[in-house]
């Protein structure tokens, strides 16, 4: 059997969780590609709903408000590696998503359990209707796919998240790089030291650190891991 092949034999889940700024989405995209999977990234269910919390108006640290809005937002994700649809009420908000304001808000709406508990609901239910899927997040080994077919926590010294993300957004001034390598301190530690579902490795999980990798190489490494687990399983 050629190697495309079997790739595509793939049937179950991965997921792919760890801090921001290693690559985890564009890694997971293409994973989903090479494999003929369906792609969730759960990252931005979180962030579409710190966009109607923005648009209600209501203290994000106010946990009772925050849960009360997201309860009634209508937030829809795609599921598709090669397109991102995500919206909030039949609003495109794929855009508005990546902005600062909703960056600097988005740990503390993430943070409120009722929040938590509605978005991995819906989590599991996209999951449910993918015969292989790759679900990008912070929880996803640990919570919402205990059970998953492969599970990656991919990691990456503090230095090189933030110089990956400057190139993302396209920044070279030494104060922008030590204010985006500040934000990402900030976000690490409020989503890692949360009580509902911290960030962290699931025990059985594979720790990947793409410090020193390419992006290729890391894709290559997670669909190996994939293919191996069809193999065993079969
Ligand atoms: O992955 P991304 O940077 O888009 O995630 C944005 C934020 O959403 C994270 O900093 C975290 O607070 C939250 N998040 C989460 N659980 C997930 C995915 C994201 O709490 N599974």
């Amino acid at each position: 059997m050629s190697e495309a092949v079997s790739e595509r034999a793939f049937r179950g889940q991965v997921t792919l969780d760890g801090p921001s700024g290693t690559g985890k989405s564009s890694v997971a995209r293409a994973v989903a590609a090479r494999l003929g999977a369906a792609y969730l990234d759960t990252g931005a269910m979180y962030r579409a709903a710190t966009v109607a919390v923005l648009d209600a108006g209501v203290d994000p640290e106010d946990g009772e408000a925050v849960a009360r809005v997201v309860a009634g937002a209508r937030i829809e994700v795609g599921t598709d590696a090669g397109t991102e649809r995500v919206a909030v009420d039949g609003t495109d908000v794929a855009e508005r998503i990546r902005g600062a304001e909703v960056t600097r808000t988005v740990s503390a709406v993430s943070a409120v359990p009722a929040v938590r508990r509605r978005l991995v609901d819906q989590q599991r239910g996209l999951v449910a209707a993918a015969d292989a899927v790759v679900v990008e997040g912070r929880d996803i080994g640990t919570v919402v796919l205990p059970d998953a077919t492969v599970k990656v926590y991919l990691t990456a010294a503090p230095e090189a998240r933030a110089q990956r993300r400057a190139a993302q957004l396209g920044l070279t001034t030494p104060g922008e790089i030590a204010e985006l390598a500040a934000d990402l301190r900030r976000r690490d530690e409020y989503d890692s030291s949360r009580a509902d579902s911290p960030l962290r490795p699931a025990a059985d999980a594979v720790v990947v650190d793409s410090t020193d990798l390419g992006r290729e190489q890391v894709v290559d490494r997670v669909v190996e891991l994939a293919r191996s687990a069809v193999e065993v399983r079969s």
